[in-house]
């Protein structure tokens, strides 16, 4: 990063005891070490307000402000002479924006006056940017047709994991990780897509994969072959659902109280059906209904923690709804964020993933359509807002930005060379550079913790 500043420094005494001498050369940022050098300033505040102003005069985007310097306890920007730290309430640098910034002083009997950053917060309202590595072949269908993204992790490689994908208007695809389709499978208008791992079919332990099908409005259930990476047809018949609009969303939830496997589907007018999932005895899986509740407007996105029994269900225009998971959760919900003005999210509300980064621990993650950013919350507790991002295009890699996102998936684990870390997917509703029909982008889990301070935790396994 290029921060060449241009230094200007306006100062109101107040005290006779404080003197600040300032020199119009510009001073520099060591991005790497973080060290500010400020040349020729010596304040010596024993009893001073004082405003400054700190400017990048390369790009514009480099502000430092420090202004009215009152009070040592106060929010303000102040020196303070014992601790020899200089506080700073707000500080963007290039992409980066910080509050509560501290600068301790590392030179002080040379000029210039270099400050070292020594903590900071990030600023959770500053909407950071990351960009995709790989983009799968788009789908086969023009107009708005790829949905909704979900990562399966190979048992045994990582690097063979898969990335299926649904093209609303007849299908479903599977992607490997560099975006190479394994399979397309034109079995109806697969809306949402969800996978869970270690179920039991006809005596063996599979992948069990679910999505909405729009054309009969049924529950359409696969499995995994490992070794073929392709999706099998394992409904025992057309599981139709209740609702009185058409399929919509779709999540599934494992309950580690009951040892079930469940379906959660809805509908336009935010009723949501909960399906138990089981084998039928005869090697395929058949469903029930066992709950039925709603929201008061559209809905679509859901998504539900298997460790902590929540199910998150996004309210297109109203915001992010948590209920008990369980089938005997009841139907009260409460609102974990808002599209409205004390809330951090944008309509509509679309895709909700879980980055689980241990049995408690890990984030929840929404997609923003409206302003094509991703809001990401803690997933424990009262799931704290912890900032945004958006996903730009990167013109090295020739790979376009995400716009206008329906749904999204994430993982934690290692998925080979290419996504070390795990993996963020979203559903791209604008391919361009070429101009292409809608597809899935992949970006590495390590560029989001990085630009949000999240944690990277690779171990806890998500199968
Ligand atoms: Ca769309
Ligand atoms: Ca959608
Ligand atoms: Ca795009
Ligand atoms: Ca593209």
């Amino acid at each position: 990063m290029r921060a060449f500043l241009i230094f200007s420094l306006v100062i109101v005494l107040t005290g006779v005891a404080t003197r600040i001498r300032a020199q119009q050369s510009p001073p520099s940022l060591d991005s790497k070490q973080g060290i500010l050098n400020l040349p020729q300033v010596i304040v010596i505040p024993e009893n001073s307000t004082f405003s400054a102003t700190l400017r990048q005069i390369e790009s514009s985007e480099l502000v430092l402000e420090l202004d009215s310097i009152t009070s040592i306890s106060g929010s303000f920007s102040y020196y303070d002479p014992n601790k020899k730290i200089l506080y700073l309430p707000a500080l963007t640098i290039g992409d980066e924006t910080y509050q509560n910034v501290q600068f301790e002083l590392v030179t002080p009997q040379t000029e210039p006056l270099r400050f070292r950053m020594v903590a900071a917060d990030i600023d959770k309202t500053a909407l950071k940017k990351v960009s995709a590595t790989v983009e799968t072949k788009p789908v086969p269908a023009s107009g708005d047709a790829a949905d909704d993204p979900a990562i399966w992790v190979h048992p045994l490689d990582p690097a063979k994991s898969t990335i299926l994908g649904t093209q609303k208007q007849g299908g479903l695809g599977v992607y490997d990780l560099a975006g190479q389709e394994v399979q397309y499978l034109a079995d109806g208008n697969m809306n949402n897509v969800d996978l869970k791992y270690n179920f039991s079919l006809g005596g063996e332990n599979v992948t069990i994969v679910a999505a909405s099908n729009r054309s009969n409005d049924s529950i359409a259930l696969y499995k995994i072959n490992p070794g073929s990476r392709m999706l099998e047809n394992v409904a025992a018949r057309t599981i139709r659902i209740g609702l009185k609009h058409a399929a919509y969303g779709l999540c599934m939830y494992h309950s580690k109280l009951y040892d079930k496997y469940y379906v959660f589907i809805n509908d336009k007018s935010g009723a949501v059906e909960q399906w138990e999932i089981f084998d039928n005895g005869s090697g395929l899986a058949d469903a029930t209904r066992v709950r039925s509740f709603e929201v008061n407007s559209q809905v679509e996105g859901c998504v539900a923690d298997d460790a902590l029994a929540h199910f998150y269900l996004g309210e297109e225009r109203v915001g992010i709804w948590k209920f008990s998971a369980e089938p005997d959760g009841g139907s009260a919900g409460y609102l974990i964020d808002t599209t409205d003005k004390n809330g951090n999210i944008t309509p509509e509300v679309e895709g909700l993933a879980i980055y689980y980064a241990s049995e408690t621990e890990g984030y929840l993650i929404a997609s923003n359509q409206g302003n094509n950013t991703y809001t990401v919350y803690n997933r424990a507790g009262d799931n704290e807002y912890l900032g945004k991002f958006q996903i730009v295009a990167d013109e090295t890699l020739n790979i376009d930005n995400v716009y206008d996102t329906d749904g999204i998936d994430v993982v934690n684990v290692s998925l080979g060379e290419a996504f070390p870390y795990g993996v963020f997917v979203a559903q791209d509703g604008k391919n361009i550079d070429p101009e292409e029909n809608q597809n899935f982008k992949l970006v590495p889990w390590e560029y989001i913790a990085k630009a949000l301070n999240l944690k990277i935790e690779p171990s806890y396994s998500p199968r």
